[in-house]
């Protein structure tokens, strides 16, 4: 096979940097420079930067941690989740999602998701609340903002709705951004994520005081002051001076990036319409407004493997978030106790094309003409198609 034009990967972090280089540069050598490592002004300068992007002059506090897990188990500790609870989140998330909800003990109850918008299903969710129900974990997947006013309706007062909204930095929901409408906002810095770090990094939005005292301690081994420590499973959480640096340079510039985003989400949507081709794309809630972490098409599961290969041999790389739900992982299917047919089937058809703010259009326009081919090629089965890369028989 042979590869027009120059390979396409997935995503490429270094056109961002160089872009912003003098500024990344300058904060790192004066966080160094300052011989303060964490904990300092660099982390509060972040918290009150990032507090202010979020909700402006509204109430609120941004607690600064090492990473999007850390931000969802430290939630998940303040809010006083613990074992044996049951906290209900999307069976079609990350990992990280249902290892933090782990970490403290507690027990994910996988939710099914809606076909449309691919999101943690509201009316589903009212179904799975027990009395053990103590938290509800949103997942804003593909920086999609979830159905918020129902959830929260479901949670009632008596239950936590801690957003993850690892993949949404910038999404919107009925006005106000995605992590400041549940009882906990997270927050990942992963280098990937519209707001990354080089390194580390996460954060937690909470609106009273109370909440950021305990985050605060909760983050640096439940100490109140030094050497005095007054809160129980307190741990090693905190954002280091060099990463705030950066991340205060970034979040100036994030919603240039996030509005490019936008554009290449239209225009891949634009063309895929324009070609006709037989594949479906994530729809939003009225109201909301995408952070568009990731561009995913749903393909049908015969033909998703090999309409990536055929991706990858034109030299477009392609990944596929997540190929197994939750609960048909290793390591939390002691969970399942009930089928998700809609998790399941956008497991095994979706692809997520190469994405992030400096894409060019033309290899949008690239990359939609090779899905178009591709995805004509095999209108029925993939033809010698019998296991998949991950050893699964392909379903008819
Ligand atoms: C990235 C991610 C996380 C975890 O964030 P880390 O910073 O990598 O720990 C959690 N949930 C979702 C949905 C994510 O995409």
């Amino acid at each position: 096979m042979t590869i027009s034009g120059a390979r396409i990967p997935f995503l490429d972090l270094k056109d961002q940097y160089l872009e912003i280089r003098d500024e990344i540069d300058a904060a790192v050598l004066r966080a160094v420079g300052s011989g303060w490592y964490v904990l300092g002004s660099e982390c509060e300068s972040f918290e009150r930067a990032f507090k202010e992007y979020l909700v402006g002059e509204e109430n609120g506090y941004v607690v600064a941690v090492n990473s999007g897990t850390d931000a969802l188990r430290l939630s998940l500790l303040a809010g006083g989740i613990g074992a044996g609870d049951r906290v209900i989140t999307a069976a079609n998330t990350a990992i990280p999602t249902a290892a933090a909800i782990r970490s403290v003990g507690a027990v994910p109850v996988f939710c099914d998701v809606d076909p449309k918008t691919w999101l943690l299903d509201p009316a589903q969710v009212a179904k799975r609340i027990t009395r053990k129900t103590r938290a509800i974990v949103p997942v804003h997947l593909y920086g999609a903002s979830c159905d918020m006013d129902p959830i929260r309706d479901a949670a009632g007062r008596r239950r936590l709705v801690i957003e993850d909204a690892a993949q949404a930095t910038g999404a919107e929901y009925r006005g106000r951004k995605c992590g400041t409408i549940g009882n906990f906002g997270s927050f990942s810095f992963y280098p990937s994520k519209n707001l990354g770090a080089c390194g580390d990094g996460g954060a937690v939005f909470v609106r009273s005081r109370k909440d950021r005292d305990l985050l605060s301690r909760l983050r640096n081994y439940g100490q109140r002051t030094r050497y005095r420590a007054d809160t129980a499973f307190g741990m090693n959480s905190r954002l280091d001076e060099v990463q705030a640096a950066i991340l205060s340079v970034k979040l100036r510039h994030l919603e240039a990036w996030n509005r490019t985003r936008r554009e290449l989400a239209a225009s891949y949507r634009m063309r895929i319409a324009a070609h006709g081709i037989p594949v479906a794309v994530q729809e939003e809630y009225e109201g909301a407004s995408s952070a568009n972490h990731l561009f995913v098409v749903k393909t049908r599961p015969s033909i998703r493997d090999a309409v990536m290969e055929r991706l990858s041999s034109g030299g477009i790389q392609t990944l596929v978030h997540y190929p197994r739900t939750l609960d048909r992982q290793p390591a939390f299917s002691a969970f399942r106790k009930h089928p998700n047919p809609v998790s399941e089937e956008l497991c095994s058809s979706v692809i997520s094309l190469p994405f992030h703010p400096y894409l060019k259009e033309a290899d949008v326009g690239r990359i939609v003409e090779r899905l178009g081919e591709a995805v004509r090629e095999f209108p029925g089965r993939a033809p010698g198609m019998r296991r998949n890369r991950r050893g699964r028989a392909d379903k008819p």
